[in-house]
């Protein structure tokens, strides 16, 4: 099978949310066809793509068919059933591989993998039972933090384990799910490198970049992170050690935590572009969704390197709840926000329906025009 698929060929993608969107976008500016593969019909990458196969995750069946009309494949998310890829894989390119969604569809093999690498990890035990629960426990202490080992995202299946809190209650709720057990990280900052890998093994990083959530979800992201510059290197080291001792071709964001005294903990793979990574197309010379496009179609990669700091914040459900957000009135005040909606037709409470983002002399400045910028969207509502 070629592995070099020229402009003018397809290119598949499962998952139709924003990340997928942002692909499709890339993929047809650089001239290539995009299919989307997902459950749901009219999605904001549908909306954008030549062709939109709507089935579930595991119909075999429309896996091979969806396949076989594909040069090449890749993800918006890391939970496509292993059958599913499996089948795909026999008719196309898959890429990242399957060996990297494996890893990242389960917490407890992410951090042991991760460990086997001699890779930094907060120290963490697997829990099966409640026996386990309760022996965890006392190894890492309160507070700790218990997350299902699959299916958890923006904080969902996550909670903190307090001096207060009854196990008991808390095995009612997790019983029957595999779960894992981490010492809680009092943690400086957060940040986050986006790594691209293509089919000769070239490597490029953009970041760290520095992130803060909101309720579990991300909130607000700058670029370059306030770090010393050995920090920085060893991120983007160990997210190039991942990549290569994986074999991943494509995106692959690694989010760390810093400690106070000093030391980096992965925290989470996510084997794709990640919404800490959106700010890399108006402030880097190639984004991180050119990139995905580039190493599954086995063209070179670009720079990643950023052109200007830059500030990117998220625009949930919430900025709807009284009515459509004030763009016109946003447009005026800050001509130098770049506005980027997902097409979502419900804005719900948490839902990722867009973000903002700048580039300005410093990520201070980029910072406090985005925050600014989206306080004014709901103000004529207050
Ligand atoms: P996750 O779903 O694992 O990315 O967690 C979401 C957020 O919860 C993280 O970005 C942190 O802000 C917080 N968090 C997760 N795990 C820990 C931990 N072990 N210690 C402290 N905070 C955590």
């Amino acid at each position: 099978m070629s592995q070099y698929f020229p402009p003018g060929s397809k290119l598949g993608v499962m998952g139709s949310g924003q990340l997928g969107r942002m692909f499709a976008i890339e993929a047809r500016r650089l001239g290539y066809g995009v299919h989307v593969f997902s459950p749901e019909a009219d999605s904001p990458t549908a909306q954008v793509a030549d062709r939109e196969w709507v089935a579930e995750y595991d119909d075999l069946a429309a896996i091979e068919e969806f396949a076989r009309s594909v040069s090449a494949i890749t993800f918006e998310f890391e939970n496509v059933p292993a059958a599913s890829t499996d089948v795909a894989q026999k008719f196309t390119c898959v890429d990242p591989c399957v060996d990297i969604l494996h890893l990242s569809q389960n917490r407890n093999r992410e951090k042991s993998s991760l460990a086997g690498m001699g890779i930094p990890v907060p120290k963490f035990v697997p829990i099966h039972d409640q026996e386990d629960l309760i022996r965890a426990v006392e190894e890492l202490g309160r507070p700790s933090v218990l997350k299902t080992a699959t299916g958890g995202y923006d904080g969902k299946g996550q909670m903190m384990i307090r001096e207060e809190t009854d196990l008991d209650e808390v095995w009612r709720e997790y019983a029957g799910r595999e779960s894992i057990l981490e010492e809680f990280i009092e943690f400086e900052l957060e940040l986050s490198v986006v790594g691209a890998r293509g089919r000769q093994g070239d490597f490029a990083a953009c970041g760290p970049i520095q992130n803060e959530h909101r309720n579990h979800i991300l909130d607000v992201s700058i670029l370059p992170a306030d770090v010393p510059t050995e920090i920085a290197q060893q991120a983007v080291e160990i997210t190039r050690t991942v990549m290569n001792e994986v074999g991943v071709v494509g995106v692959l964001c690694i989010e760390f935590f810093l400690t106070r005294n000093g030391r980096l903990l992965v925290n989470e793979l996510a084997p794709r572009p990640h919404n800490s990574g959106h700010l890399t197309i108006d402030a880097c010379e190639t984004c991180q969704f050119e990139q995905q496009v580039r190493a599954i179609a086995g063209l070179p990669l670009g720079r990643f390197d950023h052109i200007r700091p830059a500030a990117m914040a998220n625009l949930l459900g919430e900025e709807w709840e009284f009515g459509e957000p004030d763009w016109a009135e946003m447009g005026r005040q800050f001509p130098a926000v770049k506005l980027h909606l997902y097409g979502k037709h419900e804005a719900r409470a948490g839902r990722k329906m867009g973000h903002l983002t700048c580039v300005a002399e410093t990520t201070q400045e980029a910072a406090s025009q985005v925050l600014n910028a989206r306080e004014l969207l709901t103000a004529r509502y207050r």
